[in-house]
């Protein structure tokens, strides 16, 4: 019998957001040791994994979206040999921060999540864009929240459509006269954004822009 002695870890950093993956091996945890993770981009600490009294593995992962760490037990069985990913989910708004499983399995999905970003972008013709991949991430993560029920208008609707510019982009509610402008140049953007968890528009009093650029309907 062969057995997989390692899982990979794919997980948000919670100071600048960046997606990495890091692969631990089943020494790493041994003698009670605390294994911690650090942000390839920021350095920032994102994970530590360690194994309880009783043989379980804990992970305590930060959280980008609340700001504390969330903590997830699992069977050793689970967490180096499932058959299937796992999410580590932010508690507080179910929200998906990361995945652990094995390291082909995380490829996989981290390489699905790509092509259905690419897809997205070639059906808007991201040319225009001054940061095209940012954008995506941006339009990606208000799906999510959107599916979550986090975006929404003061005046009760859902039904919110968005514009998108060259390094913004607008949420305006079908609604009412509700609107909100969202800066994409930076990826300092995308964290703030996420650190609110979610997006409500206030009925401001004031014209809507001039549509020009391509209209999504999430
Ligand atoms: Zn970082
Ligand atoms: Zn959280
Ligand atoms: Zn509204």
């Amino acid at each position: 019998m062969l057995l997989e002695l390692s899982t990979t870890i794919a997980v948000s950093c919670s100071a600048c957001g960046r997606l990495s993956t890091d692969e631990i091996n089943i020494f790493q945890l041994s003698g009670g040791t605390v294994h911690q993770l650090k942000c390839s981009s920021c350095g920032a600490k994102k994970v530590s994994i360690k194994r309880t009294k009783k043989g379980y593995i804990q992970i305590d992962y930060f959280c980008l979206l609340c700001s504390s760490i969330h903590k997830k037990i699992v069977s050793p069985k689970k967490f180096w040999h499932s058959d299937r990913v796992t999410p580590l989910l932010c508690k507080e708004t179910g929200l998906n921060l990361g995945y652990f499983g094995s390291t082909e399995m995380i490829k996989s999905e981290l390489q699905r999540q790509k092509e259905e970003l690419n897809m997205m972008a070639d059906e808007l013709g991201f040319e225009d864009f001054v940061n095209p991949e940012l954008m995506l991430e941006v339009l990606d993560y208000l799906h999510d929240i959107a599916a979550e029920g986090r975006l929404n208008c003061e005046c009760g609707s859902h039904d919110i459509n968005i514009e998108l510019f060259n390094d913004r982009l607008e949420l305006r509610c079908n609604n009412c006269e509700a609107y909100i402008d969202i800066s994409v140049k930076t990826r300092d953007d995308l964290t703030e954004l996420k650190k609110e968890g979610r997006v409500h528009l206030h009925s401001l009093k004031g014209k809507p822009h001039n549509s020009r650029d391509p209209w999504i309907n999430i």
